[in-house]
């Protein structure tokens, strides 16, 4: 949408991965441009049909939407919420409506553009327009690009770029709120009761066992208070965000994928932060995280191909380890069974609460890309079905990030040491005892390679390897060697001195 002038009778804001109704980009610009807005929040029979009944995530949102409700609610308006199929739902309530216009967020997944743009269609066909605008980004798209005109590849140069471009209109211009409540009388309120009734999660198809909760504050209101939390602690970012046991990042990126933070009141924090004398560099960077969130995005855009193949080209060549050993070392990191305590303890936290440390993601996927040989898309998948944050970009950025055939990955011959980064970033380990407890008795020292320990200290500790913790499925410095002469395919000619 571009034009000012724009006026609308009656309008429809479709809630997607935007669950809130403050500093909301679609929200402001219907009720800016409307006489009457209605809201929407569809759940989306063909999304749900592949998630578990206990997933985490559908009971994140379902908390939030009852949270979205509410504080509609009390700003005049109200939200209708429907258990269906977006591409048959939104023009169904739109012409049952009467509605002009429909106004959404971007959204940059292949799927969701395709959705969109059936919607739309449909739309037309009754002219009813669709207005979509940027909101989950800072920048988007085309918007920083090279000299040269072209798309970033790597992110420091990226990153520089947004700083120019987000400073030359002066600090707030691009972090500005959309202040929903300026126009909040134009929320129309003549909608009958039954169309605004929550399904309840059984009607969804859903249960509502301990196991589907998150174990993170949901909705606005949960979002609102880890940011104060974080804030707290924000100066130490720089130094606390790689030690898996300590309270170090902001744990926002559950509310960031689903839209109950501002990001550009995060983004906002952060600059404030960074002007003040307490801060250590922490603030600077956790803006550069949150620019990598961009960064992901805007290669998505411009190179939907990640999707399946890997970024750079080359690397489609490389041949995966297959068949029957291949799915039993896959299942066995899935489940935690590798014998490598930090990879162990990592995947536990990821199967018990659905969050894992940004650290422990590196260490987790290099350890089945490069340590088990298998694709990275099987872990990416993984990552998929049980992260509560899972986002398509960056989980897909991580991942080719890991495999190194990435835009900006670390390069093929950097193979991490289990080992090593378990004695750097869980030194006592703190970690591996809180999901690991059976290690619990290990010393500091031991406790990063159990089966290294002699007989002696494996008793002392009541441990017997192969029955309450297993062996190493793989050994680290032959599965190296086979991962160098596996990526052999990709080797440059001036890397020949490369080990
Ligand atoms: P903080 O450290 O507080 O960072 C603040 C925010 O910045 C995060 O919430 C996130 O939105 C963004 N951010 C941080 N690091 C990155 C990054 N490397 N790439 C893009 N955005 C980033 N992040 C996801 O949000 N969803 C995913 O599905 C996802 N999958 C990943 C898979 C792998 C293999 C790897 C290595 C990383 C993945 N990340 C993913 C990035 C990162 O691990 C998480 O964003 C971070 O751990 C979330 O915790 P936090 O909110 O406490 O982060």
């Amino acid at each position: 949408m571009t034009t000012s002038q724009l006026t609308v009778d009656r309008s429809l804001v479709w809630f997607r991965r935007d669950l809130r109704c403050f500093d909301h980009a679609a929200l402001y610009a219907a009720l800016k441009h409307s006489q009457a807005v209605y809201c929407v929040f569809i759940f989306d029979k063909s999304i749900l049909q592949d998630l578990a009944p206990n997933d985490r995530r559908v009971w994140f949102i379902y908390e939030s939407i009852k949270e979205l409700a509410q504080a509609l609610a009390k700003l005049g308006g109200k939200l209708i919420v429907r258990y269906g199929i977006a591409e048959e739902d939104i023009p169904a309530l739109a012409a049952e409506l009467n509605i002009n216009a429909v106004f959404a967020n971007h959204d940059y997944e292949p799927q969701a553009i395709r959705r969109d743009a059936l919607v739309k269609q449909r739309l037309q066909s009754f002219d009813c327009a669709m207005y979509t605008r940027k909101d989950q980004v800072i920048f988007e798209k085309n918007e920083v690009l090279s000299l040269a005109g072209t798309p970033f590849s790597v992110f420091t140069p990226y990153k520089n770029a947004w700083l120019k471009k987000f400073y030359a209109e002066g600090s707030d211009f691009y972090s500005k709120p959309y202040p929903v409540d300026l126009y909040a009388n134009r929320f129309a309120a003549d909608l009958p009761a039954a169309l605004t009734a929550i399904p309840s999660l059984a009607e969804l198809g859903l249960n509502d066992a301990p196991e589907s909760h998150m174990n993170v504050p949901t909705g606005m209101s949960g979002g609102a208070a880890l940011l104060d939390d974080f804030l707290q602690r924000i100066q130490r970012y720089g130094q606390a965000r790689d030690y898996p046991s300590v309270k170090g990042p902001s744990y926002l990126s559950v509310h960031l994928r689903f839209g109950t933070v501002s990001v550009r009141h995060l983004v906002r924090e952060a600059m404030t932060c960074m002007r003040t004398a307490a801060d250590l560099g922490g603030a600077q960077v956790w803006l550069a995280e949150l620019i990598w969130r961009d960064f992901y995005f805007q290669i998505l855009h411009h190179h939907p191909h990640v999707v399946e193949r890997s970024f750079k080209k080359d690397y489609d060549a490389i041949q995966w380890e297959q068949g029957e050993q291949a799915k039993n070392l896959f299942a066995a990191w899935c489940e935690a069974r590798t014998g490598y305590p930090l990879v162990d303890a990592a995947m536990t936290q990821l199967n018990q609460t659905g969050y894992m440390h940004n650290r422990l993601r590196m260490v987790a996927a290099c350890f089945l890309i490069k340590d088990l040989g298998i694709d990275w898309r099987w872990g990416e998948r993984y990552f998929a079905q049980h992260l509560n944050d899972f986002d398509l970009s960056a989980n897909n950025g991580g991942w080719q990030w890991a495999s190194s055939s990435g835009c900006d990955a670390q390069p093929y011959f950097r193979i991490f040491n289990p080992v090593t980064q378990s004695e750097k970033f869980d030194a006592e380990g703190k970690f591996i005892r809180r999901y690991l407890p059976q290690l619990g008795k290990l010393t500091n020292k031991q406790i990063h390679a159990p089966w290294l320990q002699s007989t002696d200290a494996l008793r002392s500790a009541g441990l017997t390897l192969g029955k309450d913790y297993p062996l190493p499925v793989v050994e680290h410095d032959l599965a190296r060697k086979a991962t160098l002469a596996r990526y052999a395919v990709v080797k440059k000619p001036d890397e020949k001195n490369a080990p």
